[in-house]
């Protein structure tokens, strides 16, 4: 079943837990991650990012057939709609959220970019995430409050935009770190009691289980996965002897450790017969 994030986020929301969102970008983990969502019974978000995947539409046309084939309620989120043309792009190819990442913007021009955006989005039956604060990448980190989302501003934001759902700079960051992040639960907690749509994390991958967790039951709602999904998949195929005729199951075995690990994770969230 095909559809948009909000009531999926606003059940995770009133019963504290978080869907997995999973970076997907070809057929093969595009069927594992539906099949992993099938077996635990649970809701589950697929992001593109058209920096995998710049092939938007054609992605998009294989995404939607095989989600509408499945009983389990699925989103197909654009991730990182960079521009208002890709943003529209995601729209053609029946992508039914869009996150459009204005967040290095200052933030009144955030905020008009987002609000004109959500606009047309809505007008299609399909739903809005945005970025407040900056999730920045491992590398980068640097323990940097400034990047942190900013309660006062979050709440103007979201009143203004009238967005479905907000991401948020707690302490996480994309890509791989160096060490485990430091989550500022504190800041979660304000944020969840002062705004009154679900909130999303990025940067999943490499915030340790226990982490997750918390953030999971704490008042994240949506949270981003890329990297682990991906590791997990290689680990899978290396420690097969390939020698013989298992090297005709390459992709198989890489779909299959893509999807113990969403599994692995929704059952960690929470969200598992949701
Ligand atoms: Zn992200």
């Amino acid at each position: 079943m095909l559809v948009n994030m909000k009531a999926m986020l606003e059940k995770a929301m009133n019963e504290n837990y978080a869907v997995p969102a999973c970076n997907v970008d070809n057929e093969h983990n595009l069927r594992a991650a539906i099949q992993a969502a099938e077996e635990t019974n649970s809701p589950l978000i697929l992001n593109v990012t058209p920096v995998a995947n710049p092939d938007i539409i054609y992605f998009g046309r294989i995404a939607t057939d095989l989600i509408r084939q499945s009983k389990c309620s699925i989103a197909l989120n654009l991730d990182h709609g960079k521009t208002f043309e890709a943003c529209i792009a995601g729209l053609r190819a029946g992508f039914t959220n869009i996150m459009i990442d204005r967040s290095t913007l200052p933030l009144n021009e955030n905020i008009e970019q987002v609000k004109e955006m959500v606009k047309i989005v809505h007008s299609q039956g399909c739903t809005v995430e945005a970025e407040l604060g900056h999730v920045g990448f491992g590398q980068e980190e640097k323990n940097d409050r400034s990047v942190l989302t900013r309660v006062d501003e979050a709440i103007e934001f979201v009143e203004r935009t009238q967005i479905d759902a907000l991401a948020v700079a707690i302490g996480t960051a994309h890509g791989v770190y160096q060490g485990e992040p430091h989550i500022q639960f504190d800041l979660l907690h304000e944020l969840r009691s002062a705004l009154p749509i679900p909130l999303v994390l990025h940067g999943g991958s490499g915030t340790g289980d226990q982490n997750l967790k918390r953030c999971a039951h704490e008042g994240i709602n949506k949270i981003n996965l890329s990297n682990d999904l991906k590791r997990s998949a290689i680990a899978n195929l290396i420690c097969r002897d390939l020698s013989g005729n298992e090297v005709y199951n390459l992709y198989p075995l890489l779909a299959e450790g893509f999807k113990n690990k969403i599994e692995y994770y929704i059952k960690l969230f929470g969200c598992s017969q949701k």
